[in-house]
């Protein structure tokens, strides 16, 4: 039983989708559904012996191609719809107990490679408005799998976090005649405080505007509006500053540190995005190495957030972390 039910107060999509209760949590490791399939034994989600990176339909999806019809009767104060769309597994590695942080930078390099190929495709459907990849990792945010992997949902409709950017982001473009993305880009690299790593294509920063402690920001050099714009180089790039940023996180407190990790780029709606441009967002929960940022009633309720640190000094301390990236000879 899934639909999509409309929220008239706030004006956005809720999706129910009651199955997901019985999805697997925190399996031991023998019966993680993300490994390899091993000789005799029980057959995981992945019926291979031996893979790279693979790609699969999410099996407790909150989004599906093929929808029912809702269970529930809408009205003109509660339409309800089919929940269109898709949500995909992407597994990173077949090694159970690596994270994307302690794969060597090739591997991130192919993982950019599979973005932008399902980007390609999932962006091309009819009934696609906007595809969203992303990553939920540690306990802390939730995450019922260890097994390092990331997600990929295509909605049919673009999603009210990526509209709000987009507003401010055309409202900066008339008002000024720059791209958004680009001023702060400008305002980061001249300032420099708020720097963490930097390569020739892209600029890895905690924003002045960041909402959580350890927020991070990787964007783009060049005004791109998403993945398949990118050249060889800019995907090595982004591999480069990934490695470095997910390094320097771990580096912090000495854990495996939990984060969300969204792409942020163009819709794919049909319609022209050219103020935009593509940036990668991390929301990490914690301010300590053992305390949470809770989301409590002034950042839940109103939607204002109260970072009790400053991005300057967090900024400083992730620094210290940040390790060259050494590319295997090839
Ligand atoms: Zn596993
Ligand atoms: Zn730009
Ligand atoms: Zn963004």
């Amino acid at each position: 039983m899934s639909e999509l039910r409309w929220h008239p107060l706030l004006g956005e999509w809720v999706a129910t989708a009651t199955d997901r209760q019985d999805r697997t949590f925190l399996p031991p490791p023998d019966f993680c559904p993300l490994c390899p399939t091993k000789p005799g034994g029980f057959p995981t989600e992945i019926l291979e012996l031996d893979y790279d990176i693979v790609v699969f339909e999410n099996r407790f999806p909150s989004l599906s191609p093929h929808p029912p019809d809702p269970a529930v009767e809408g009205s003109d104060l509660y339409p309800v719809r089919p929940s269109f769309g898709e949500c995909e597994v992407v597994v990173y590695t077949p090694n159970h107990s690596s994270t994307l942080a302690r794969e060597p930078v090739e591997q991130i390099y192919k993982l950019v490679q599979v973005w932008t190929d399902r980007y390609r495709e999932l962006s091309a459907l009819e009934l696609v408005d906007y595809v969203f990849i992303f990553e939920n990792k540690g306990e802390a945010i939730g995450v019922t799998l260890h097994h390092p992997h990331g997600q990929i949902y295509a909605y049919p409709f673009v999603p009210p976090r990526i509209l709000r950017e987009l507003e401010q982001s055309k409202k900066h473009w008339d008002d000024t005649g720059n791209c958004l993305l680009c001023s702060i880009l400008r305002q980061e690299g001249t300032d420099g405080r708020r720097i963490v790593a930097e390569n020739a294509s892209f600029l890895a920063y905690i924003p002045f505007f960041a909402r959580y402690p350890y927020e991070l920001h990787v964007t783009a050099k060049r005004h791109v509006l998403d993945l398949t714009d990118f050249d060889e180089r800019e995907r090595m790039d982004l591999a480069s500053v990934l490695k470095q940023v997910l390094v320097s996180f771990d580096g912090l407190f000495d854990i495996s540190f939990p984060y969300m990790m969204v792409l942020h780029q163009a819709p794919s709606n049909g319609e022209n995005y050219d103020f935009y441009h593509f940036h990668i967002e991390f929301y990490p929960p914690l301010r300590t190495a053992n305390k949470l940022k809770y989301l409590a009633g002034s950042e839940t309720g109103a939607g204002m957030f109260i970072n009790d640190t400053l991005a300057e000094e967090k900024a400083a301390e992730l620094r210290l972390h940040v390790e060259p990236v050494a590319w295997r000879e090839s």
